[in-house]
C-alpha cells in the first residue's frame, strides 16, 4: 500500500503506528485548480461520518500560506494533504487538530474537491480573502475565526452590496 506521504517523511514526522490511518495514493490527491492553486481531490466516493485519514506534518511556531492551526503558538506544515485543502464556507470535511484526523461530514463522489472552513482551525489566516465558494451560506471574504475583516475585506463587501468606498456620494449615511 502506498501512501500520499513519502516513508521519509512519515519516518521524520510521525511514528509508524498510525500508519495504518494515513490516506493512500488510491484515496486522495493533491491536484491543481486554476485560479484556486492546489487542492486535495477525493479519488474514491466516501460516505458521511468516514475517515479520510490522519495526517502529519512539520511542526513551527510561525503562520504560513499552508499551515494549520495545532494552537496559538503551534502550527503544522502538511504539503501533502491538510495544507492543501481548499476552502469552502459549507465544507466537505471537518479537520480534527488535536487527533490529527480527517472526517467527511458529507457524502462525497469520487472527483470531488475535498474542502474545509479555515475559520475552523485558524485564529488568524496567512491572508484573507473573497470566497467564491458558491455556497448559499458564504461568507464573501474569509477571515480567521479571531480577526476582524480588513481593509479590503470591507471594500470588498461594500462592493458587492453595490457601494464603491472611492466614490463617497455612494457612502451610506452613518449615526
Ligand atoms: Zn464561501
Amino acid at each position: 500500500m502506498s501512501f500520499i506521504y513519502p516513508e521519509e517523511y512519515i519516518k521524520e514526522h510521525a511514528g509508524k503506528d498510525r500508519m495504518v490511518l494515513y490516506p493512500t495514493i488510491s484515496d486522495i490527491a493533491v491536484q491543481e485548480f486554476g485560479d484556486c492553486g492546489k487542492g486535495v481531490i477525493a479519488l474514491r466516493a466516501y460516505a458521511r461520518g468516514e475517515l479520510v485519514g490522519a495526517f502529519t506534518g512539520k511542526m513551527g511556531h510561525d503562520l504560513l500560506q499552508h499551515t494549520l492551526q495545532i494552537d496559538p503558538e503551534n502550527h503544522i506544515h502538511d504539503p501533502y494533504f491538510v495544507g492543501y485543502l481548499l476552502h469552502s464556507c459549507d465544507p466537505n470535511v471537518v479537520v480534527d487538530m488535536h487527533q490529527r484526523l480527517v472526517y467527511c461530514i458529507k457524502d462525497i463522489p469520487a472527483g470531488t474537491p475535498l474542502s474545509m472552513d479555515y475559520a475552523s482551525t485558524e485564529d488568524q489566516l496567512f491572508s484573507q480573502f473573497a470566497c467564491g465558494c458558491g455556497a448559499p451560506n458564504c461568507r464573501q471574504w474569509v477571515t480567521g475565526r479571531a480577526e476582524r475583516v480588513n481593509e479590503d475585506g470591507t471594500a470588498h463587501l461594500l462592493g458587492k452590496m453595490g457601494i464603491n468606498l472611492m466614490n463617497t456620494t455612494a457612502m451610506p449615511v452613518m449615526k
